[in-house]
């Protein structure tokens, strides 16, 4: 956490095991998760050095079943002055749930971390950045389940995930019950193009020295940075799977390269966790019928 209080960058850790990353679903079926072993409580551990190291505090969204196996873990995020935040109970994306299912997805991950860590969680991300316009129904349920904020929307074009059109900072959201601050992951704006730069395979598989720059220019904007990285990421000895070349790539390629890019990355920044910055800050209104802020 930044002394003088100034801090606008948000770090993030998205906390599951590597099995349950999109890319790895069609490999290893649910039914195998409780016999695979869990590799990313040393590797949250070595996060949870290395950011007091930098002198800097994240936002931890963890997921339930993460949770549920790892307790005293999960307390101690919390002790240390992180922000526990909600990822869901099981990875499941919003667009394979009914509204139903995904109230109980939430409510069931977030009364978890609470019990847990003993503290309110109100920050949620989605699995696999999964609030598109077929789920914007999403905010709604966030909003009423007593979250403050989201973290889910990612304004680029990929195919999996995506709303173009959404503002590339943070704005308030008008639901049906009531508002609540959507962070969308951070872009670099190049001509008419949305380039996400800063977290996840952008980071390992991007030039650093491209990334450097782009959260630099981001950050000179006045723009708001988002760094999200996931244990795995930074796994060097991650499992060997038989897979496409093309998801081996972007699976394991820059993995030894992560823990020193986002040290440098830190460096650069004043990062703080997003319920600091929730605190205070005035964000303008979007609305899904008006589409601007
Ligand atoms: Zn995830």
């Amino acid at each position: 956490m930044n002394r003088d209080g100034t801090k606008s960058d948000l770090l993030s850790v998205d906390v599951e095991e590597y099995f349950h990353a999109t890319l790895f679903e069609s490999i290893i079926p649910r039914s195998e998760w409780e016999e695979r072993q869990g590799r990313s409580a040393p590797r949250v551990e070595t996060l949870l050095e290395r950011f007091d190291q930098w002198d800097v505090r994240a936002t931890f969204f963890i997921l339930g079943w993460y949770a549920e196996r790892n307790r005293t873990q999960v307390r101690r995020i919390h002790e240390a002055g992180h922000e526990v935040a909600c990822h869901g109970y099981d990875h499941t994306t919003i667009g394979a749930m009914s509204q139903d299912r995904f109230r109980e997805d939430v409510r069931r991950a977030k009364g978890l971390l609470e019990e847990i860590a003993g503290c309110a969680v109100t920050g949620y991300r989605a699995s696999t950045f999964s609030v598109v316009d077929s789920t914007l129904w999403a905010l709604d349920v966030l909003a009423g389940e007593g979250f403050a904020y989201d973290s889910s929307i990612f304004p680029i074009h990929h195919d999996r995930y995506g709303i173009p059109r959404f503002p590339r900072h943070p704005v308030r959201v008008a639901t049906g019950a009531g508002e609540l601050v959507e962070f969308p992951l951070t872009t670099f704006r190049a001509g008419p193009f949305n380039l996400p730069v800063s977290g996840g395979g952008y980071l390992r598989l991007l030039p650093f020295p491209f990334v450097r720059r782009s959260l630099r220019a981001i950050r000179a904007r006045g723009e708001t940075v988002i760094l999200y990285v996931h244990p795995w990421e930074i796994d060097v000895d991650l499992p060997r799977l038989s897979m496409a070349p093309w998801k081996r790539v972007r699976h394991y390629a820059g993995i030894g390269a992560v823990e020193s890019r986002l040290g440098r990355l830190v460096s650069d920044g004043r990062f703080g966790p997003f319920r600091d910055r929730l605190e205070g800050g005035s964000f303008p209104l979007w609305s899904p019928e008006i589409g601007r802020a």
